[in-house]
């Protein structure tokens, strides 16, 4: 284990085991409706792209890159640093993220693409902190709930790094106090 990892929350094996359900779950619904997934970057692209591999139908992939925060704080603005070039008018959409914390990013952005003509737009997360919502967002598929600590690993980072971790995991305070 990575020696800034206070713990590690939710195993390779465990993450891919969950993946399966996931996915099949997403099958079910989506398997003749040609949805457009949207992965927000970067921490949702190592999710996006092992589950993609077990969607075994029609789709269309594209990004969205967004941003909560300015300077140290959070400001509750979200801004769009990369925007789409699909047009979702029409589409059902999945938005494929890393983790909801506050929830405001995909409130946000399922607002946007509603307001664009999307027919429907649903959320599947990798991981939900349901303690620290602060706005009224609900994911449609999770993987996993997650504890109020940071977290690190499977795609998310800390200041740039850790993405690569192929688990999930606690990062040590000391490293980010
Ligand atoms: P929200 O708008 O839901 O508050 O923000 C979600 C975003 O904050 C996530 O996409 C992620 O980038 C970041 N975030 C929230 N909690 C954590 C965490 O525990 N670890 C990491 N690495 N990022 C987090
Ligand atoms: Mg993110």
């Amino acid at each position: 284990m990575n020696n800034d990892i206070e713990s590690v929350l939710y195993s390779k094996e465990q993450i891919e085991e969950r993946m399966d359900e996931l996915s099949g779950e997403i099958t079910k619904k989506y398997e003749n409706e040609m949805p457009l997934i949207v992965s927000v970057m970067n921490g949702a692209m190592i999710f996006t792209s092992d589950m993609l591999r077990r969607l075994n139908f029609k789709l269309n992939l594209d990004i969205i890159k967004a941003s909560s925060y300015q300077g140290a704080h959070s400001t509750g603005e979200v801004k769009i640093i990369q925007d789409l070039r699909s047009d979702v008018k029409g589409r059902r959409i999945i938005l494929m993220e890393d983790i909801i914390d506050t929830g405001r990013t995909l409130k946000y952005l399922k607002d946007l693409l509603m307001k664009r003509g999307a027919k429907s737009v649903e959320i599947c997360a990798m991981l939900d902190k349901p303690e620290t919502r602060t706005v009224d967002l609900k994911g449609d598929y999770i993987g996993f709930n997650a504890p109020n600590e940071f977290i690190v690993g499977y795609g998310l980072d800390y200041d740039g790094l850790y993405r690569n971790l192929p688990y999930i995991g606690i990062l040590k305070k000391q490293i980010y106090a």
